[in-house]
């Protein structure tokens, strides 16, 4: 008999809400987490926003369970009083040639399933007045919510249904064992092991690191991830208010492009930009010599924000399993039963809607391991 009946790698938003899901019927789980507490990673370097799907390939993993999320989301955040705001978005054109661009993002956010409204110049100013605009898209069920809100949530729902959050804990090996595995750990430099029926690995940013303990040849599989940082400006104060709910460009290339997010402390940022970290080092500094470029791609939306009202605030580093340059792909969520490995869910690429998604990924990888 294994030691444990299921074993979550990583404790970030989505190990958390898997945890919180799969404990109610399964409490003999554990979730090994290599800091010092969950959640000090991606889930916590983001821009807390509910996204409503709008952007997603049509039939993806990202466009249904961002969709599924979201409605997730919004119904466990009223009902256990996790802090959040339908705040709304606009999705700005500024020049007549992004105007039809528009309408393609509108026509997939529709065949998403998402609620979205064409506003004209007028009715988009009428909502946004500093803003620079010849008509926008509405979206009245984007949200923000605080991530940490919703981790403590999950975590505390899993320990109430009996699972085991161990901190301080990283996995350093997985050995295939008759019926499970053998997970081997390394605490404060201590080495040791537990045994295991299934093996849940969503491990973010190592995702793919983990992947490759079982074997999984990476540059086959296309499960190499590669990191993507998103550096986030803050606005001065006095122009916090210029805007009142998120506002996003026209998408140029890679990501969402510089947006603004308005955060918790009521303070308004700009970002995250796309920044291929190609030696892989894990660097959350934000460089001031970005200023200029920030608020150059600000401007384009707010035309009232100076290069000095901007500061360096945040950033968060993106596991994704595109290269540079190359077209965005779907989330990896696979039971790796076919390559031999009966009880092993791999979570790979989890970049954004991931934070959105969770609770609809979360029921995703229980039907893979129990439906
Ligand atoms: C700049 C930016 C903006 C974003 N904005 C949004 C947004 O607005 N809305 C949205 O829906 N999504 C957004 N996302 C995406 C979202 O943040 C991620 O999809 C989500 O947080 C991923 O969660 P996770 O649990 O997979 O990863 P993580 O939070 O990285 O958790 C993984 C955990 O695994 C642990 N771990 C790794 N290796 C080991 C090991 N060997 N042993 C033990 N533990 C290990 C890590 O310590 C970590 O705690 C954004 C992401 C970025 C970077």
């Amino acid at each position: 008999m294994p030691d444990f009946e299921v074993t979550i790698i990583g404790a970030g938003v989505i190990g958390l809400a898997i945890a919180a899901r799969l404990s109610e019927r399964h409490p003999n789980l554990v979730v090994v987490e290599k800091n010092e507490k969950y959640g000090m990673e991606t889930s916590s370097r983001n821009s807390e926003v509910i996204h409503a799907g709008i952007y997603y390939q049509p039939g993806s993993l990202k466009a249904r369970l961002c969709v599924e999320g979201r409605e997730e989301l919004y119904a466990l955040c009223g009902k256990h009083g996790v802090p959040h705001k339908k705040i709304t978005k606009i999705i700005t054109a500024t020049n007549p040639e992004e105007l039809a661009r528009i309408e393609a993002i509108y026509r997939n956010g529709t065949t998403n399933g998402v609620e979205l409204k064409m506003l004209d110049r007028q009715a988009t100013l009428k909502l946004e007045p500093n803003i620079n605009t010849v008509g926008s898209i509405f979206s009245p069920s984007t949200g923000i919510i605080s991530a940490h809100g919703l981790m403590d949530y999950f975590y505390h729902t899993a320990v109430a249904y009996g699972a085991t959050v161990q901190h301080h804990c990283e996995v350093i090996g997985i050995d295939p064992l008759s019926g499970g595995y053998r997970i081997t750990i390394d605490e404060h430099g201590h080495r040791s092991s537990f045994t295991t029926e299934k093996v849940i690995n969503a491990a973010g940013l190592f995702a793919d690191h983990i992947a490759s303990m079982i074997g999984i040849d990476l540059e086959r599989t296309g499960y190499k991830q590669y990191f993507a940082k998103g550096s986030y400006f803050v606005v001065t104060p006095s122009k916090a208010q210029l805007v009142s709910r998120l506002v996003y460009p026209v998408p140029l290339n890679e990501g969402l492009g510089v947006h603004a997010v308005l955060d918790w402390g009521g303070r308004l940022k700009f970002g995250p930009d796309v920044e291929y970290l190609h030696d892989k080092k894990i660097d959350y500094t934000v460089a001031e010599s970005k200023r200029g470029a920030f608020a150059a791609s600000i401007r384009r939306i707010l035309p009232a924000i100076e290069d000095e009202d901007i500061a360096p605030d945040m950033s968060g580093i993106r596991p994704k399993i595109q290269k540079e340059g190359e077209p965005p792909k779907d989330f990896l969520i696979v039971h790796e039963r076919e390559r031999g490995t009966e009880g092993v869910v791999n979570l790979v690429g989890m970049d954004s809607p991931g934070l959105t998604s969770s609770p609809a990924i979360a029921r995703y990888v229980e039907d893979l391991l129990y439906g």
